[in-house]
C-alpha cells in the first residue's frame, strides 16, 4: 500500500487554503499561533461533520433493529484501560533526535545501508512517504559521489526503524540534520493523554482521555444487555471523541491529537461464522461510503497480514481511501474475538456472559469492530467532492458534496432586493424551507457570482425568484450544482424533490 508523503508536500493545498477561506477547518489557536495537532470546525464544517454523523447513525442505528445507540463519558475509571491493555500497551515506538530536539515514530523512520562493490560507506535515511524509495536512492547516489566509492551501488532495501541493529543506530543519518550519530534507541511511547481527576494530585487521581470510544461500549455491553431487549447478534453503537498524544501529527486533519470515533462494537456468539460477519460489514462499510459520495474507485481493502496482527485480533482488514497524499487507512474493522469482554469480566469480577434464547447456552459473544474516524471521513469526502470546471469560459472551483452531507441543501437567491413583492416570496419560501432544511439566503449581487458562491461551498441546489415567479406562476428556476442545468418548478415540487434527494 502507498505511504502518505510527509506534511510538507502540497497535494493538499488547495483544500486546505479552500478549507480556511471558506469556513470549514481552521488550525485551533490560530491567534496564539497554532496548536500542532489540534484543530476547529468553522460554521460549514460543523455542519458537514454533523451531517456525516447523523447519516451514520441514522443508517446504522436508527434504520436497523439490531444495533443500539450509547453514549459513554470520555473520562472514565482508570481501571478500563488498564483492563483493556492501554496503559500498558496503547503506544508508538519513539525515537528521538539529540540534536534538533525532534522526535520521529520509529515505524515512520527508513533507513537503509549504501553498499557500494561489497563495501557499506554509510546510512542513508528518509521519513514515510509516497515516494522515499526514490529518495532514498537519490541520497545514496549523493553519498557514493561525496565518499569518491567506485564500483556498483546495491540495490537500496529500506527499513523502518525499529527493524534496526542497535549497532546500526548511531549510523543511521538524522532526518532532522542529514547526519548520524544524533539518533537514540527507540522507545515505547504511550499515546494516552494523562489528566487529573479530583482535588488531590497524587497518583490516585490519575486518569485518562479516552484514546478510542469502544471501551465505554464495553464497559456498558452489561447495562445494555440488561435492560434493552437485544439478542445475539446485535451491536452497541457510538459517536465521541477520542484523544492521542500522536507523536508526528499531520496531513492536515488526518491523523490529529483530538479526533472523534464512530465505532460499533457487534456481538456474535463464539461459533457464529466471524469470517462471513467480518465480511459483511466490510462490504456494509464500503455501500455506506458509496452512498455518501465517496467514489468506489477511491477505496480499497488492506488486509492486514497474520504476523502484524495485534495478539487479540483474528483478523482486519482496513477500508482505505486514496487521500492527496497516498492511500490509507480510513475505516479499520477487526474481529476481536472475546478479548475485551474477558479481561473487563476478569477486572472487574462482573460476568459478561449473556444467556442466548436460540440456543440455550450461556457465553462471553465475541465482536466484530467498524472503527471510522469522522475527521478522517470528512477529509476523504472533501477531497472526493473538490473539482474545478469551466463554465462559460470562466473558471470555477466547487464541491460536489452529495446532498446528504452538503452543509446548505438549498440556496434561496431573489433575483433583484429592490421589488418587495419578489423579496417577499423568496422569504416566504426560504422560511418554509427552513423549518425542514439548512438554508442559505442570498440576496446581494449578480446571479451568477451567487451561484459560484455556493458552488464553492457544495450547495447542491439554487431556487432564483424572478418576475416570472411572481406576475405569472408562481414557478423559479431550480439550478442544478453539478450541471448547472436550470428547470422551473414550483414549491410542491421543490419539496418533492428534496425529499427524495434528501432521505
Ligand atoms: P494508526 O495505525 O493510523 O495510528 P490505528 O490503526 O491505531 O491508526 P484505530 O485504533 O484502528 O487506528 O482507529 C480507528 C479509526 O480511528 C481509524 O481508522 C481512523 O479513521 C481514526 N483515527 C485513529 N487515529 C486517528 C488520529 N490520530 N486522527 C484522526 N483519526 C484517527
Amino acid at each position: 500500500m502507498a505511504k502518505d508523503k510527509a506534511s510538507s508536500s502540497n497535494p493538499m493545498d488547495p483544500i486546505v487554503a479552500l478549507c480556511k477561506r471558506r469556513g470549514f477547518i481552521f488550525q485551533s489557536s490560530e491567534i496564539y499561533g497554532g496548536y500542532n495537532g489540534f484543530f476547529d470546525f468553522g460554521p460549514l464544517g460543523a455542519e458537514l461533520k454533523k451531517n456525516l454523523k447523523d447519516a451514520w447513525w441514522k443508517d446504522m442505528v436508527h434504520r436497523r433493529d439490531d444495533i443500539e445507540g450509547l453514549d459513554s463519558s470520555i473520562i472514565m475509571s482508570p481501571k478500563i484501560w488498564v483492563a483493556s491493555g492501554h496503559v500498558g500497551g496503547f503506544s508508538d515506538p519513539m525515537v528521538d533526535c539529540k540534536a534538533s530536539k525532534m522526535r520521529y515514530r520509529a515505524d515512520q523512520l527508513f533507513f537503509a545501508p549504501v553498499v557500494v562493490a561489497g563495501e557499506t560507506i554509510g546510512y542513508v535515511s528518509t521519513l514515510e512517504d509516497a515516494d522515499m524509495q526514490a529518495q532514498a536512492e537519490q541520497k545514496a547516489d549523493k553519498l557514493k559521489r561525496k565518499a569518491g566509492a567506485q564500483g556498483e551501488l546495491e540495490p537500496i532495501v529500506l527499513k523502518d526503524y525499529t527493524e534496526a541493529d542497535p549497532s546500526e543506530y548511531p549510523l543511521i543519518p538524522s532526518p532532522a540534520t542529514g547526519e548520524p550519530g544524533s539518533l537514540t534507541a527507540p522507545r515505547d511511547f504511550n499515546l494516552m493523554f494523562e489528566t487529573k481527576v479530583g482535588a488531590l494530585s497524587d497518583n490516585s487521581a490519575t486518569a485518562y482521555l479516552r484514546p478510542e470510544t469502544a471501551q465505554g461500549i464495553f464497559a456498558n455491553y452489561k447495562n445494555v444487555v440488561d435492560t434493552g431487549r437485544v439478542k445475539i447478534p446485535f451491536g452497541i453503537a457510538q459517536i465521541g471523541k477520542a484523544f492521542r498524544n500522536e507523536i508526528t501529527p499531520r496531513n492536515f486533519i488526518f491523523r490529529s491529537r483530538e479526533f472523534e470515533q464512530m465505532e460499533i462494537e457487534y456481538f456474535i456468539a463464539p461459533d457464529a461464522d466471524w469470517q462471513g460477519c467480518h465480511r459483511e460489514w466490510i462490504d456494509r462499510c464500503l455501500e455506506w461510503l458509496v452512498s455518501i459520495g465517496l467514489p468506489t474507485e477511491m477505496l480499497g481493502e488492506d488486509v492486514h497480514p497474520q504476523e502484524k496482527l495485534s495478539h487479540y485480533s483474528r483478523g482486519t482488514t482496513d477500508i482505505t481511501f486514496q487521500f492527496p497524499f497516498g492511500e490509507q487507512e480510513l475505516w479499520g474493522i477487526a474481529c476481536r474475538g472475546n478479548f475485551d469482554l474477558t479481561q473487563h469480566q476478569e477486572h472487574s469480577g462482573k460476568s459478561m456472559e449473556i444467556f442466548d434464547e436460540a440456543s440455550k447456552s450461556k457465553f462471553v459473544p465475541h465482536v466484530v469492530e467498524p472503527s471510522l474516524g469522522v475527521d478522517r471521513l470528512l477529509l476523504a469526502i472533501l477531497t472526493a467532492a473538490y473539482a474545478e470546471d469551466e463554465i462559460g469560459g470562466e473558471k470555477r472551483s466547487l464541491l460536489k458534496f452529495h446532498p446528504r452531507v452538503a452543509p446548505y441543501k438549498v440556496a434561496v437567491l431573489p433575483l433583484v432586493k429592490n421589488k418587495p413583492e419578489l423579496v417577499e416570496f423568496a422569504q416566504a419560501l426560504y422560511k418554509k424551507l427552513q423549518r425542514k432544511y439548512n438554508v442559505f439566503w442570498d440576496q446581494s449581487g449578480a446571479i451568477g457570482r451567487r451561484y459560484r458562491r455556493q458552488d464553492e461551498i457544495g450547495t447542491p441546489w439554487c431556487v432564483t425568484i424572478d418576475f416570472d415567479t411572481i406576475e405569472k406562476d408562481g414557478k423559479f428556476t431550480l439550478r442544478d450544482r453539478d450541471t448547472t442545468e436550470q428547470t422551473r418548478i414550483d414549491e410542491a415540487e421543490l419539496f418533492a424533490m428534496l425529499d427524495t434527494q434528501l432521505h
